[in-house]
């Protein structure tokens, strides 16, 4: 019985020792299964930190990576920026419309979510300032240039481009497109031209994505956007950054205020107004406190600009490219 009880006792001490030294051996090597887990994250970092800033946001799409394209660019160095938390690739078959405000079938945002636009650039000093904001918050913006502007300050549009920011067209002039005042060959000539001549300024065709202006949408241009694949942009809020006695302050309570209202949208914002860019940095950082994310808008294909409306815009150009230094450079009065 003695020798039984001993018996048993025994087991259970050997028992114990057995755990015991199981544990102790198995512990480190947890740890050591644990250290990689511990140093991958800086590790990982780092590799972000190397890689282009959009690779570090989530595709909604598979979207081919242009490797071309893709030029390094150092990661945000801003830790608590706003960011890019998704990018959507849209297809413009067929010239989709979005934006509540005039089109109602496609609702592509989750709560939360907005998408920064900025019409009639490009601008000096207000462009620039939008550029500088954006990239401030790491964050990205979808630009409807007018023709104009663009033949203005080509080297401020190659900026919004080299930003990687989305860029696409809001017609030649700006005119009214619901006006009875133009027909319908001077419709298509407003919205091709507007094309043309932002594709002459960059060097490259933008986006099909078109804002009409002051967001008059003319039923029969709506249709022929349509048969151009273009895909149009209303919007869900609107900044009312372009009325007289608009201030930064006034831009971003209404922007917070109607954003708060509805839960998210499309922003329409004018990075041509001075305002704009002073009320973006307050504006980006009570979106970002109220928990807002941007969504980033890309086009599936760029816009096929029509062969005609390119060369009028050529011959149309004041000067060529490689003529595009100050007049001070070129012209001096030696003598008076
Ligand atoms: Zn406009």
């Amino acid at each position: 019985m003695r020798n039984a009880l001993g018996l048993m006792l025994a087991s259970v001490v050997a028992a114990v020792l057995i755990a015991a030294v199981w544990f102790w051996t198995a512990s480190p090597r947890v740890a050591v299964a644990a250290a990689p887990a511990v140093s991958t994250p800086p590790a990982e970092h780092l590799a972000a930190a190397a890689k282009p800033a959009h690779d570090d946001v989530e595709f909604t799409a598979a979207i081919p990576d242009k490797p071309a394209a893709a030029a390094p660019k150092p990661a945000c160095a801003n830790p608590d920026a706003l960011g890019v938390s998704r990018v959507v690739e849209i297809d413009t078959t067929g010239g989709p419309g979005f934006g509540f405000e005039h089109f109602k079938q496609l609702d592509f945002l989750a709560d939360k979510e907005v998408v920064l636009t900025f019409d009639d650039g490009p601008w000096p000093v207000n462009t620039p300032a939008v550029l500088k904001a954006l990239a401030d918050q790491c964050t990205k913006g979808l630009f409807f240039p007018i023709g104009k502007h663009a033949g203005y300050h080509p080297e401020i549009l190659r900026q919004v481009a080299a930003a990687g920011q989305t860029i696409g067209a809001h017609t030649w002039s700006h005119a009214n497109l619901n006006s009875k005042k133009l027909n319908e060959q001077q419709v298509k000539d407003e919205i091709e031209k507007g094309f043309s001549a932002v594709k002459l300024a960059l060097g490259a065709a933008p986006s099909p994505f078109f804002r009409f202006p002051e967001l008059q949408h003319n039923p029969a241009a709506v249709a022929y956007l349509g048969t151009r694949n273009i895909a149009i942009f209303s919007c869900d809020l609107d900044s009312f950054d372009f009325r007289k006695g608009s201030t930064p302050e006034k831009i971003v309570q209404t922007v917070m205020t109607k954003v708060n209202k509805l839960g998210k949208g499309i922003i329409l914002m004018h990075d041509f107004q001075k305002h704009t860019a002073e009320a973006l940095p307050e504006l980006l950082r009570q979106l970002k406190a109220g928990g807002y994310k941007v969504v980033q808008i890309k086009a599936k294909a760029p816009v096929q600009t029509l062969a005609e409306y390119d060369d009028a815009m050529v011959k149309d150009a004041k000067l060529p490219v490689s003529s595009l230094r100050p007049v001070a450079s070129v012209v001096q009065t030696v003598a008076q």
